[in-house]
């Protein structure tokens, strides 16, 4: 049967896909719909058509899966955000649980690797959960000035001052900042024509201090922002606000913050916990966005890293030192690598605010610091723990790392495609997959983060 753009076709979901789309199937042509649930028959309207395959626009849910839920936002289908609060929420974990599985036997040659996964650690209450939201600023199609959230891979923006996941006292915040850009004819940034001042609205949370960070992203400096007193009596009536700023950002790029920042109110930074460490956060530092399954991913790296104080342990990718400084609490010497100066500024600042002395960081690449630091310097390790972005480890470090021949890795990644490809070479070299842990920080998202400890054989 041949497909055509614009065609209406009825469909029944029997799978799902990476990004967390419904896949249905007619005649053996696969077709991907975004906000189609495994279980759904569906009438669709195709929209792009591929040799063998193509991807389609639900238009009706004939007969609802017994796993679809109302989305709790009203905005979700069109937000580029949650991609998968349709899905009941325990079909979401065991759709990340499987997503795992089958990354480490498909790619990563393990087989019966089932038995050796425990079961995902999900939230409690999946909802609210983020501590950083950044909102661009614009106006709707009849002239209003809005803020919310990017529609799915554009930059239209959907107006939308209350988010499902991000911390509630957002909503206070964005309506103030709305209320004085209009009272005092405050524009937005326009990407288009390079024109207006106000591009993004940054928040920060500490969710255990309470303190809050406001950050105005402008094309322009803070001057240009007439009566901001205004705008500071305002936000400073929200419990908690700890902290105003200005960044500079005058760039015609899509990176939301520029690297200057002009202090308005209160202090540059916030501090939040994530267990018994305490962090300091500015507004250009990375910190983890979900703080409740941090502490459950970190605990769970921790238990996989099974420090008794006497041993030598690397984190590699390290960040801002927090996992270091979770490791630090228990190992006798952490040392650290990261390739972000900023960050390792604020792990040096981190470590030596919580009065840790066993803690070290390096700047520089992984996979060129610790090659240098054994070859040159004989460095050692009990335990490596890594932590790399999507695209997973540099095979000169994962070389390094089994030259070391450390009793233990703990792996912690956001893509187990790349950590199942990381795994296989491990699994090669003499490392054996002991334990594997799925941890959702990401809920009504399709990430998952994982945890797998491996020993030497
Ligand atoms: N473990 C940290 C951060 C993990 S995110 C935490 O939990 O907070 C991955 C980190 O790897 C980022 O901070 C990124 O800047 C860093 N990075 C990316 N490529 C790198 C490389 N080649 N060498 C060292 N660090 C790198």
């Amino acid at each position: 049967m041949e497909f055509k753009k614009n065609q209406i076709v009825e469909l029944y979901i029997d799978d799902i896909g990476n990004e967390g789309e419904g896949i249905g199937h007619i005649d053996g042509y696969a077709l991907f719909l975004k906000d189609a649930v495994i279980g759904d028959k569906v009438r669709a309207k195709i929209i792009k058509t591929k040799k063998n395959y193509g991807f389609a626009r639900v238009e009706e849910v004939i007969e609802a899966s017994k796993d679809r839920v109302s989305p709790r936002c009203s905005k979700a289908r069109q937000c580029g955000g949650c991609t998968l609060q349709h899905l009941a929420y325990e079909k979401q974990l065991e759709y990340k649980f499987n997503k795992v599985k089958n990354c480490l036997e498909r790619i990563g040659g393990l087989e019966n690797i089932e038995e050796k996964m425990e079961p995902i650690l999900g939230m409690e209450e999946p909802f609210y959960y983020r501590n950083k939201a950044q909102f661009p600023v614009g106006y709707d199609k009849e002239g209003n000035l809005i803020t919310g959230f990017y529609a799915g891979r554009t930059h239209h923006i959907i107006d939308c001052t209350h988010c499902m996941i991000q911390h509630p006292v957002n909503e206070q915040i964005l309506l103030k900042v709305l209320d004085y850009m209009k009272k005092n004819n405050i524009t937005a940034y326009d990407e288009k024509t390079h024109k207006g001042l106000v591009r993004h609205i940054v928040t920060r949370v500490g969710f255990k201090t309470g303190e809050i960070m406001v950050c105005l992203v402008v094309n322009g400096s803070k001057k240009n922002l007439r009566n901001l007193e205004m705008l500071v009596d305002s936000l400073t009536e929200v419990e908690g606000m700890t902290s105003i700023c200005v960044n500079i950002n005058k760039e015609k790029t899509n990176r939301i913050l520029g690297s200057k920042i002009e202090e308005v109110y209160g202090k540059p930074y916030i501090y939040d916990y994530i267990g018994n460490v305490k962090y300091q956060i500015g507004p250009l530092s990375f910190f983890q966005v979900n703080p409740t399954q941090t502490k459950v991913l970190y605990e769970k790296a921790m238990e996989y890293a099974d420090l008794k104080g006497e041993e030598t342990v690397w984190d590699l990718y390290c960040g801002i030192g927090t996992i270091s400084l979770f490791l630090a609490q228990k190992a006798k010497k952490v040392y650290g690598v990261e390739i972000v100066k900023e960050a390792i500024d604020d792990a040096r600042l981190n470590a030596k605010m919580n009065g840790f002395d066993n803690a070290e960081f390096f700047v520089g690449k992984a996979e060129e610091v610790l090659p240098r630091e054994y070859e040159k310097n004989g460095v050692y390790a009990d335990t490596i723990v890594v932590d790399p972005p999507r695209k997973g480890c540099d095979s000169k470090l994962l070389e390094t790392m089994v030259k070391m021949a450390p009793k233990r890795i703990v792996y912690v990644s956001c893509d187990p495609a790349t950590l199942a490809r990381d795994l296989k070479v491990l699994s090669e070299q003499g490392y054996e997959v002991e334990k594997v842990c799925a941890v959702d920080q990401f809920s009504h998202s399709s990430h998952v983060e994982t945890v797998v400890r491996l020993k030497r054989k």
